[in-house]
């Protein structure tokens, strides 16, 4: 008998939450992001499921492009970090990876590697973010030398919104996008370059980048279907389906007298006599440490709350009102029925580090036909 706790991956949920993707990018070209093992989601799994419709993949793991080459992906591959080390060039040329390049000591690099092939490179301008990309002036220079360069086949512009999830009277991406015409304009040539903006943020609330005129947009947590902007608009008004549902059993109930504490450091005390359910899910597993009493569960299908602290192996859950609970009674942590969404914001967190957290002594079960 193995533990009860398992992650559903449903693909056809995967596919169509691509297909959304796919209204929102009008004529734009989408690289699905499949980084940190597509947000927890299995790599080679979720490129699989979208083999025959994703227009390209876009990772930071040269492990994992190389993987995805070998299981034969034939679409392009964009590196977002690029390489780390001139070493791993000869790889990106054999692979056929497109590097993104953010300094100039990478664009020196690329240009100086005397490569067997031509590469697409992807030029990284910093716009307000302030992370990863290029000044103006290293802009320029940039420019100029790939220009000149017989290792370039193509160059492609990007940049990254920090703020394309915010409320509507935030930041938003207009600064951004202001900057961005501005290096264009100011660096003689650099108009006539394609342009790759868009997360699952600005792709699904910025239909105007499609005129910017975008060619490839970079959507990733919407494939995964979860909003990404849970507190403007939730995974299913978006039309997104959830595609890892983390479900196990209660493998014991107990009843509490008032006065009974429960878990380490008793944080939580029973007020009246009450039922609790404890779930085989712990953070060993990847559910929150954090995510406090109060955090939505379903159990047995209906909605309740965690109580007292996440252990390593186990959750406790309110099971008042719940009459059908019993142990092995089914328990959703997030997924189908309850949005990993809301369990995140329960937690402090968003949907993204509960799905990349996922870990690996949880089973994986795979569903192919929605
Ligand atoms: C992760 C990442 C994305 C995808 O962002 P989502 O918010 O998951 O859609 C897009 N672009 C870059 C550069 C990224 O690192």
């Amino acid at each position: 008998m193995t533990r009860p706790i398992q992650a559903r991956i449903d693909l056809s949920a995967l596919r169509h939450n691509y297909t959304v993707a796919r209204r929102h990018a009008g004529e734009a070209r989408l690289w699905a992001v499949v980084k940190a093992d597509a947000y927890g989601h299995g790599l080679l799994r979720v490129a699989g499921a979208l083999a025959d419709c994703a227009d390209g993949f876009a990772l930071i793991e040269l492990e994992g492009a190389i993987a995805l080459r070998d299981a034969g992906v034939r679409q392009p591959i964009l590196m977002l970090e690029g390489f780390y080390s001139p070493d791993e060039l000869p790889l990106f040329a054999e692979y056929r990876l497109t590097p993104v390049l953010h300094t100039l000591d990478q664009v020196e690099a690329f240009i100086g590697a005397a490569l067997p092939v031509r590469l697409p490179v992807y030029l990284k301008l910093n716009t307000g973010m302030n992370r990863l990309g290029l000044s103006e002036d290293e802009f320029r220079v940039a420019l100029a030398v790939l220009e000149a360069s017989p290792q370039v086949s193509s160059i492609t512009l990007m940049t990254h919104f920090a703020d394309a999830d915010c409320a509507p009277d935030g930041r938003g991406i207009v600064s951004q996008l202001v900057h961005l015409d501005q290096l264009c304009a100011r660096i003689s040539g650099a108009r006539q370059y394609p342009l790759c903006l868009s997360n699952s943020a600005a792709l699904t609330r910025y239909p105007e980048l499609r005129q910017h005129p975008e060619i490839w947009a970079r959507p990733g947590i919407m494939l995964y279907g979860a909003s990404p902007y849970p507190e403007l608009q939730t995974a299913v008004a978006l039309d997104l389906r959830p595609v890892m549902t983390l479900h196990s059993r209660l493998i014991a109930v107990r009843s509490l007298a008032p006065g009974d504490r429960v878990g380490y450091s008793g944080c939580f005390t029973a007020e009246q006599p009450m039922q609790i359910g404890i779930v085989a899910c712990g953070y060993a597993d990847g559910y929150p440490r954090h995510a406090p009493t109060g955090t939505p569960v379903l159990v047995a299908g209906q909605r309740t709350r965690t109580v007292g602290r996440v252990s390593m192996d186990k959750i406790c859950v309110d099971l008042t009102g719940i009459s059908a609970a019993a142990c092995g009674s089914p328990v959703v942590l997030w997924g189908e029925g309850l949005s990993a969404d809301e369990v995140a914001t329960a937690a402090g967190t968003i949907s993204y580090e509960l799905f990349c957290a996922l870990s690996g002594r949880v089973a994986v079960e795979v569903i192919r036909e929605g």
